[in-house]
């Protein structure tokens, strides 16, 4: 027996019969501990998380993935599924169990005439705005390009387009999905409705989506990037930012941000390393009015530095990915609020004057428009009249600060949490247990578990936010 049976029979007790018949099966990748893929295989994108699974497997289309999940329910393994490996609690990986990575399949088709966009279930949200670019079209997504379309789509979705075409799960028209049993279904608003109500912000408790159909929305021209003024200015910015955007139109967006600036170009040499405020801006509107309709905040108060102008939209949605490679810390807290009020302001400053990083920060982002339009019964994402998704995010790349970090972003939360509206954001949270999901969901978390109960009664995909199976 060569060592790499040896070790994997040790991890799990996995017949070597039973891998060489899996081999047969499968045409994507089948990844053992020894194997010299193995080690990279293994790393999702958070460093806190540093699990060892038995198997990891790459599926290449639906067959493989049915395949795996059968395998994985045989052998009785705890099975984590991987689309991007972005989540913060790492839901992405499982210790001694099997990793089905989904990464091999990301093929984005788009009809421009139909105006979808068909996504296969492992890509990432670069892998969208690449194919959708060409054809002026754009599926709302989220601020990092590097981010799966899986975990982000089926926790919600919150981004740019927010305001304007709601979040992604407003966008999503018809998924492919193996279920616990490993079977094919297709789930949209005429067939098997139940599941496609839970898969809108449900998370991956129902089954490996292995295609997600999505409407495309036109998206000519982009005016936006990030504005900057010193940390004091913040008690005004925020204010003036929170009334000015809620009213704006649809077309425009902008977050709110604490950040340190980095130490590289494009940044001036006097401002790097300065902890600022920040504003992102997005305006899809005709391309003439993206000066007139930012000209009040700037006369408001004169950014220290104004990278804004015409972008292409996937240049926008990728210009903070150098900023978080993955492999580094990484801790997050997410609250929903609906208005922040001078002593909210003061919280909120006083805490991002203490940034504990360099790459640590604090993001709001407007949720109101399109997104709040949805009626909180139509999808598990209950939220809907929040107008802002706060994020505090402690980042490093080294695990020497975790403690240091954590604490700051505990504390942030807990001071903020009298303007929270319960609950936080589940694609923004670490791992809460029931507590962290049924505050999320709501009302809405009784319709989840009965939805549960009836395609994965055995609560097999349960390496997630997880929704506890109840009839
Ligand atoms: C740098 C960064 C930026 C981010 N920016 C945003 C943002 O702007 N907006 C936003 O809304 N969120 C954002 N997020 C949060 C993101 O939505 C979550 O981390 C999400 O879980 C990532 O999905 P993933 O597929 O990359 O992760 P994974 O770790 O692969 O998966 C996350 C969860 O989804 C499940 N899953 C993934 N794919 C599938 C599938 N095809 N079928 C079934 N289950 C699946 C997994 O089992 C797991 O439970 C960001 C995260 C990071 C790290």
């Amino acid at each position: 027996m060569s060592d790499v049976q040896t070790e994997t029979k040790k991890a799990t007790g996995i017949k070597q019969d039973a891998i060489a018949a899996l081999r047969t099966k499968l045409r994507g990748d089948l990844i053992l501990p020894g194997d010299p893929q193995y080690e990279m295989a293994r790393k999702v994108y958070n460093a806190m998380v540093d699990k060892r699974p038995a198997m990891i497997i790459r599926p290449v289309d639906v067959a493989d993935v049915s395949s795996a999940v059968v395998f994985g329910a045989e052998q009785k393994l705890e099975v984590a599924v991987r689309g991007g490996a972005h989540n913060g609690p790492g839901f992405g990986t499982v210790e001694g169990g099997l990793v089905i990575d989904l990464s091999r399949i990301r093929g984005v088709r788009v009809d421009p005439e139909g105006k979808t966009v068909r996504v296969g279930g492992g890509a990432v949200w670069g892998d969208v705005d690449h194919a959708t670019y060409p054809f002026h079209l754009a599926v709302p997504t989220g601020f990092v390009s590097t981010t799966g379309v899986g975990g982000l789509t089926l926790g919600g979705g919150t981004g740019y387009l927010a305001r304007k075409y709601g979040l992604t799960i407003d966008n999503l028209l018809s998924v492919d999905m193996v279920l616990a049993d490993g079977c094919f279904i297709t789930a949209d608003a005429k067939h098997n409705e139940d599941l496609f109500w839970a898969v809108r912000g449900g998370g991956g408790n129902f089954g490996i989506v292995t295609s997600f159909l999505f409407r495309g929305n036109e998206v000519n021209s982009v005016y936006g990037g990030p504005m900057f003024w010193p940390i004091d200015d913040a008690m005004d910015i925020i204010p003036y930012w929170q009334d000015f955007v809620l009213k704006a139109p649809e077309d425009l967006n902008g977050w709110f941000g604490f950040v340190t600036v980095p130490p590289a170009a494009p940044f001036p040499e006097e401002y790097q390393l300065k902890k600022m405020c920040v504003i992102v801006w997005c305006y899809t509107g005709p391309e003439e009015q993206g000066q007139e309709i930012l000209k009040p905040i700037r006369d408001f108060r004169k950014p220290a530095m104004d990278l804004a102008g015409p972008i292409p939209l996937p240049s926008l949605q990728s210009m903070f990915d150098a900023l978080f490679p993955a492999g580094w810390q990484w801790y997050w807290r997410s609250q929903f609020v609906k208005h922040y009020d001078d002593h909210a302001v003061e919280l909120l400053v006083k805490h991002g004057k203490l940034l504990p990083t360099t790459w640590s920060t604090m993001h709001i982002y407007p949720i109101n428009g399109a997104a709040s339009r949805v009626r909180k019964q139509d999808t598990p994402w209950n939220f809907r009249d929040a107008n802002f998704a706060q994020t505090i995010v402690a980042v490093d790349p080294d695990p020497a600060n975790n403690e240091h970090m954590i604490q700051w972003a505990k504390d942030y939360a807990n001071d903020l949490q009298p303007y929270s509206m319960g609950g936080g954001y589940l694609n923004m949270i670490m791992d809460e247990g029931e507590q962290g999901v049924k505050a999320n969901y709501r009302e809405n978390y009784t319709r989840l578990q009965q939805i549960k109960a009836k395609y994965d009664t055995n609560n097999f995909f349960h390496v997630n936010q997880n929704i506890l199976p109840k009839p």
